[in-house]
């Protein structure tokens, strides 16, 4: 079994971790043999989506990238802070088909992650089809207050929700 996904979905805030498990493997077990959903990101830090957000922008990204659009493709509209993945509560997957990535979601596994209460970023009007979240209620303005505020779970960098 490929081991990256719940070693990645381990990081995920300890209030949808299983939730989160849970889905995967029901979204593992309705996909077919050479088709495998694989988790590619789950908790960010502030610096790391900063980073992704000056792709693009300030800084070449070579994915996407042309004579027309010399600085390349842009990955996030969110700044640190502003991304569910800050929180631990999102993550990213991709498809695994014959072990070759495709990014196109296998609606499959959409409805599943639906069904175990996550929100689709495929739903979105800025789609982002590899992006699953739950927010708990939250928006990142709130998540960010409490985040400034330090209110996390007793020894570790999650926030108290
Ligand atoms: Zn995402």
């Amino acid at each position: 079994m490929e081991t990256a996904s719940p070693r990645l979905l381990q990081q995920l805030h300890p209030k949808i971790r299983n939730q989160a498990l849970a889905a995967w493997m029901d979204a593992c077990a309705a996909t077919p043999k050479p088709v495998h959903p694989q988790i590619v990101e789950t908790l960010r830090t502030f610096e790391r989506s900063d980073h992704l957000f000056q792709l693009g922008r300030t800084i070449i990204n070579p994915d996407g990238q042309s004579k027309s659009n010399p600085m390349g493709g842009i990955v996030t509209y969110a700044k640190g802070g502003q991304s569910l993945h800050n929180y631990g509560l999102a993550l990213d997957l991709v498809m695994m088909v014959n072990g070759k990535e495709d990014w196109t979601i296998n609606i499959k596994v959409v409805e599943i992650f639906k069904a175990h209460g996550f929100a689709w970023g495929g739903d979105w009007k800025k789609k982002d089809s590899p992006h699953f979240q739950m927010a708990l209620g939250h928006t990142w303005q709130d998540l960010l207050k409490m985040h400034d505020n330090k209110e996390f779970i007793t020894g570790t960098n999650y926030l108290n929700i």
